[in-house]
């Protein structure tokens, strides 16, 4: 008892950036299920029974990490499908669900501003599934020159992020190292063969018409691999966004371009968006999907679906065949 309450008293103190809520859920935690410990492998609190409990911080990983883990590892989102992410509060019933974990994933490069504060407090083992990738930098507003962090949105980067799964995977569960390199390699091939399906979907899009214009900047790894040019309202989803002057510079870029359709994502609101489509003629697209998979009957259950609902849709945007 004695090394528990000297655990719990480590997880409040690092907690003391956390909103006090949070805080004190973690102490109520603490004592009431003395749970500040670190779990053994196969002991995680998850539905998994006896398997690891793998934690992902948003729904994309979670998809990407299933494929890899196969029946082996219990994977799970901690943000739910629809949820915004860069912005995310967690709850002290997450704070819970991650003490239990046996190992947790974060995207990196600055994407889960919540998640430094929120695993500091916990003693889980965690590892950062981007690392390695070839990082763009957003070129406007506040965010200049800091890393984009929608990575995954290159089915190529997300090859990276299985790599990292596979390694971490194996030192968590090394009896099963094996089928986790081997799911990595099949799921590893799917991702060369959506990639592939993107980029030629994409180049049927005149020259003329090659630009993509959303909400969030967070198409910059997409419209590289696929040959577009971006443009977009706010750089990164936070509080302050949609100002008038980043409305207006989108109405002119639409007009002088002649942009044929415009679009926005599916975890934030479409208004500024609309309102560029009401100054300019041009038509709204559709919703795209970057941040969060829908929930499993909607259109993207998967990443795979997502990269593929996004191609499409974005092709028959720039090319008129939605209207
Ligand atoms: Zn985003």
């Amino acid at each position: 008892m004695p090394n528990i309450l000297f655990r719990c008293a480590k997880v409040v103190r690092r907690t003391r950036g956390l909103r006090a809520a949070v805080a004190a859920a973690a102490v109520v935690l603490c004592l009431s299920l003395a749970a500040c410990g670190t779990p053994a492998a196969g002991q995680g609190a998850g539905s998994g029974g006896d398997k690891p409990v793998v934690l992902t911080t948003f729904t994309v990983l979670a998809d990407v990490a299933q494929n890899v883990a196969g029946d082996k590892l219990q994977v799970e989102s901690i943000t739910k499908a629809g949820a915004e992410i860069h912005g995310y509060e967690p709850t002290p019933g997450d704070i819970r669900k991650a003490s239990k974990a046996d190992l947790i994933l974060d995207n990196g490069l600055n994407l889960e501003a919540w998640f430094a504060q929120f695993v500091e407090g916990l003693d889980v083992p965690h590892a950062v599934v981007s690392e390695g990738v070839e990082v763009m930098s957003i070129s406007e507003d506040s965010y200049q020159g800091k890393p984009n962090p929608h990575a995954w949105m290159s089915p190529v980067n997300v090859q990276i992020y299985v790599d990292n799964m596979v390694k971490a995977f194996s030192k968590l569960d090394p009896a099963n190292a094996a089928v986790f390199e081997a799911n990595g390699t099949a799921y590893k091939a799917k991702l060369q063969s959506v990639k592939d399906e993107m980029v030629q979907k994409l180049a049927t899009v005149p020259e003329a018409q090659r630009a993509l214009v959303t909400c969030e900047g967070a198409f910059s790894y997409l419209a590289r691999d696929a040959g577009l040019r971006e443009v977009y309202i706010w750089a990164v989803n936070a509080e302050q966004q949609a100002t008038p002057q980043q409305i207006t510079k989108a109405i002119e870029f639409v007009k002088a371009n002649k942009v044929p359709a415009v679009f926005c994502e599916s975890t934030v609101s479409d208004a500024p968006m609309r309102q560029v489509v009401g100054a300019t003629g041009s038509t709204f697209g559709g919703v795209l999907y970057v941040d969060s998979l829908s929930e499993a009957d909607g259109p993207v259950p998967t990443y795979l679906d997502l990269i593929r609902h996004d191609s499409k849709l974005i092709t028959e945007g720039l090319t008129g065949a939605a209207s």
